[in-house]
């Protein structure tokens, strides 16, 4: 079958369409033959080597799947061959303290498909059954397989980690990055006044149409001003974070009394500062998260199904194109995501 590997860290002249051995499905698992598979920023990471990280490479890239069940397992019930599923990233061992209280992402053994195991980029791939879901029926494959990685990531920061409330005012980062359109989203159905940064005016309609109440434009030099003289002297309640450096001194001063900072990244590097009088007298909180667990993934699910969180597929590119596909998202030229077609 063929598969997206990469040999070794780089750039995308990295990655290779391989022909690998079609996998054999063991006894407690499924084999689906994916149909469509999304890519994510994590991929592009990956590729150029996370420091401090190792891999085990060759490795098959991707994180986000859809396709069809194409054969059963003996000892797995209720799936049939013929259906049609989502694949999620969160790997754990099922067994531990963390896992058996539904806290699966703080799982010591917690992993990521396509990172520290095999992944999604391939024609087959083995999934255990806590890793798949029933595709809601009004989605096609490329818009099914490219929701999971960013509305688990974005529902768990806003929902278990930051708890945003109905009325509460959320300044969103990268509002048409995968995590950034997510979050608006999920932040809308929350009942929240959505606050969305973008990278140019063509990218402000679609953070608008997502339903961000208002969007600025990073690149202008006044935007942080503009929310102060938004949010006045309250400030923000909630600041989803992902850019880290270069975005932490505007979201400390924005944030309001009370106020929580929820943070999944730092594309823009990891070291920040932080003045410890404002955080105690303000009494704010700076959160961590990574991921989700499967109640999490099973929330976002249901709002899929009932069409409350919408896909927003950017372009699809064929397998082979994988190259291309990398260089639009390097390249910062996407609004959504780009999808990979089998
Ligand atoms: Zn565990």
């Amino acid at each position: 079958m063929k598969a997206v590997r990469i040999h070794e860290h780089g750039g995308p002249e990295v990655l290779r369409v391989d022909e690998v051995p079609k996998p054999v499905c063991p006894e407690d698992k499924v084999l689906v033959q994916i149909k469509a598979a999304a890519l994510n920023h994590l991929d592009l990471w990956i590729r150029n080597g996370i420091p401090g990280m190792h891999l085990d490479l060759p490795l098959i890239l991707g994180s986000d799947g859809a396709g069809v069940i194409s054969e059963i397992g003996k000892s797995v019930t209720g799936w049939g061959v013929g259906d049609r599923v989502v694949i999620q990233p969160n790997r754990f061992c099922g067994n531990c303290e963390q896992c058996l209280a539904g806290r699966e992402n703080y799982c010591r053994k917690f992993g990521i498909i396509g990172e520290t195991e095999s992944g999604v980029q391939c024609e087959y791939y083995i999934a255990d059954t806590a890793n798949i879901h029933p595709m809601a029926d009004h989605l096609s494959f490329p818009e099914a397989a490219s929701m999971q990685l960013v509305f688990l990531t974005a529902h768990q920061m806003l929902v278990k980690r930051a708890g945003l409330k109905r009325g509460e005012t959320v300044l969103i980062y990268g509002g048409t990055s995968g995590v950034g359109s997510a979050a608006i989203q999920i932040a809308k159905d929350l009942g929240g006044r959505v606050l969305a940064t973008v990278g140019s005016e063509e990218k402000r309609t679609f953070a608008l149409d997502l339903g961000a109440d208002h969007v600025f434009i990073h690149s202008e030099n006044r935007w942080s001003r503009q929310v102060k003289e938004l949010v006045g002297r309250k400030g923000i309640d909630v600041i989803f974070e992902h850019p880290g450096a270069a975005t932490w001194p505007q979201s400390l001063r924005l944030l309001g009394r009370g106020g929580r900072i929820v943070t999944c990244g730092a594309t823009t590097g990891p070291g920040v500062n932080l003045d410890l009088r404002h955080l105690f007298m303000k009494q704010q909180s700076i959160l961590g998260s990574t991921m989700s667990d499967l109640d999490t993934f099973r929330k976002v699910m249901e709002k899929i199904h009932a069409k409350i969180y919408k896909p927003f597929v950017d372009k699809i590119f064929p397998l082979e194109a994988v190259g291309e596909a990398h260089e639009r998202i390097e390249n910062r030229e996407q609004m959504g995501k780009v999808v990979l077609v089998l």
